[in-house]
């Protein structure tokens, strides 16, 4: 399973370097790396990527970006692109996440050139799609998350698959405090596993983790965990403090409620 906070606009530096050596401390104990099933990741602003990099150095922890542009290099002020990324140490980036869809204009089309240029400069993805509160009233989840998903993915390569995440964050819980029942978030990761990935996926290859985003926090991981086809957390507000976040990255370790890598896809 695969942890990740998402620091969004929050901390100064002193702040984010003090997280970070908190997360570490945190993880150290769980085990990461060849050994274990345990993935963790942190997204801190783009100001502080080198420097918490540096501090993640050795730790098994992946520096995550918050976004990055779809062009390499450019006149695109105040803009950051992946290959900049990738020269200070990201791992990998978040692209098509709801705050980025809603304020920053990124639509389906949009969303899957940042993908592309994030894979092609070597940056690994984590691809967030999910539905509206009106969307879902309306019963039209699986088919905005289903659009979503082929537009960003269709025709990905074996190569570029093996580097995907995908984060399905309901909109109408992102900060609000409202997490998906266990219901509406199984019968979601089931219908992204079982039915729309096998359309997309080439012969032979396992299916992506599958996060879920929204609300999560210590009181409700171990229940996230458990469900069928959740293969980790994406975190914002509860990623802001170590021993909050240290106890989501338990909940996803093996025993602690989460599955393997290897029974994601079963
Ligand atoms: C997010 O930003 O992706 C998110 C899920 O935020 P929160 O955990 O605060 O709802």
């Amino acid at each position: 399973m695969f942890a990740v906070g998402n620091w969004k606009m929050n901390l100064t530096l002193e702040e984010a370097l003090g997280l970070a050596s908190g997360v570490v401390s945190q993880v150290s104990e769980l085990g990461l790396g060849a050994e274990s099933t345990l993935q963790v990741g942190i997204a801190p602003p783009f100001p502080y990527l080198h420097a918490v990099g540096t501090l993640l150095e050795g730790s098994g922890v992946e520096l995550v970006a918050q976004d990055c542009h779809a062009e390499t290099k450019g006149a695109f002020m105040s803009w950051v692109s992946a290959p900049m990324l990738r020269s200070v140490g990201v791992r990998r980036v978040i692209v098509g996440h709801s705050e980025r869809r809603k304020h920053g204009g990124d639509d389906d089309t949009r969303v899957r050139a940042k993908l592309e240029a994030a894979l092609a400069a070597g940056l690994g993805v984590i691809l967030c799609v999910g539905e509206s509160l009106e969307e879902r009233e309306a019963g039209r989840q699986a088919e905005v998350v289903g659009t979503q998903l082929r537009a960003a993915l269709t025709g990905l390569s074996v190569e570029q698959w093996a580097e995907t995440v995908i984060a399905y964050e309901p909109l109408w819980a992102i900060g609000t405090g409202k997490t998906a029942s266990p219901e509406q978030a199984g019968e979601m990761h089931t219908q992204i596993i079982g039915q729309i990935l096998p359309e997309l996926l080439p012969a032979g290859v396992d299916a992506p983790f599958v996060l879920y985003g929204g609300s999560v926090k210590p009181a409700n991981i171990d229940a996230l965990a458990a469900i069928d086809g959740v293969g980790g957390v994406l975190v914002g507000g509860a990623s802001l403090e170590a021993n909050s976040f240290g106890r989501i990255a338990q909940g996803c370790a093996p025993g602690g409620g989460g599955v393997s890598n290897d029974a994601r896809s079963e």
